[in-house]
């Protein structure tokens, strides 16, 4: 997948996309992230990229003029791009999983009050956000997209199950993990998980899974348990902690 991301602050995703899992899926040649400087293309003698707001208020607003060219140089007609904002669709993994399948997508990072509206009526296929709060700018923001999108490119993660048996993957929040030592500090792992038995450790973190999601998330919870492929054991289990 080839990722163009455009903003103010290009030193901002040096190292959290150039580490760990995404730095080596970039360096497999899977994933190919850009990341071009607004300023650059603006017109002005002295790279100016926002002025104050028509009608008055707070703060500034950045100009079309360099998003415009930038979104022109790096020829992203025709593509996907992806506008960060607050005003945006909330982003879930459901989202994450359908844009892993594109082969290109670019995002727009706004700075200060945003961005001028006539370069997203223009150019803007989708506006996501990350969560009811307002951050700084669409740095973060897209690093968030980004690096949840990437894990799903085929041969980003080691092993597609890593993410087949992750949180919100099937509608439900992970069951915990454990690792060695089996004893720390006087806390054992639960025993089922060192029994060997592996329809009995499915059938302890489905129980495991079906808890937590029903304490921490009661809407994904409900969703789940009236959802029409429930197995037979799923049935008793969710009839367990209905009961308990
Ligand atoms: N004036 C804007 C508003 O009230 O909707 C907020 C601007 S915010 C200070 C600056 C930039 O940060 C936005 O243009 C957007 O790119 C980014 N941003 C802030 N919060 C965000 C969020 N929750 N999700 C995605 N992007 C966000």
């Amino acid at each position: 997948m080839k990722i163009d991301i455009l903003t103010l602050f290009p030193n901002m995703f040096e190292i959290p996309l150039g580490e760990s899992i995404i730095g080596k899926a970039r360096e497999k040649g899977i994933l190919h992230i850009d990341v071009t400087n607004i300023r650059d293309y603006s017109s002005s003698k002295h790279k100016k990229v926002d002025d104050y707001p028509y009608g008055g208020g707070a703060g500034m607003v950045m100009q079309p003029q360099p998003i415009h060219s930038a979104l022109e140089g790096i020829g992203a007609k025709d593509c996907r791009v992806i506008h960060m904002s607050p005003k945006g669709k909330t982003f879930t993994q459901k989202m994450a999983k359908k844009l892993s399948k594109e082969e290109r997508l670019i995002f727009l990072c706004g700075h200060y009050e945003g961005i001028d509206q006539r370069v997203i009526d223009y150019w803007v296929t989708d506006e996501i956000s990350i969560g009811d709060y307002v951050l700084t700018g669409g740095e973060l923001p897209a690093m968030v997209v980004v690096d949840a999108i990437s894990r799903l490119i085929p041969g980003v993660l080691g092993q597609e199950e890593s993410f087949m048996e992750e949180s919100f993957y099937n509608g439900l929040l992970e069951y915990p993990q454990y690792t060695r030592p089996s004893e720390y500090e006087n806390m054992k792992v639960p025993e089922i998980l060192l029994s060997g038995n592996h329809k009995k450790i499915e059938e302890w973190r489905k129980l495991q899974a079906l808890k937590i999601t029903k304490e921490n998330r009661p809407d994904m919870f409900k969703k789940y348990i009236n959802g029409e492929n429930l197995s037979k054991e799923e049935k008793k289990l969710i009839k367990k902690i209905l009961e308990e």
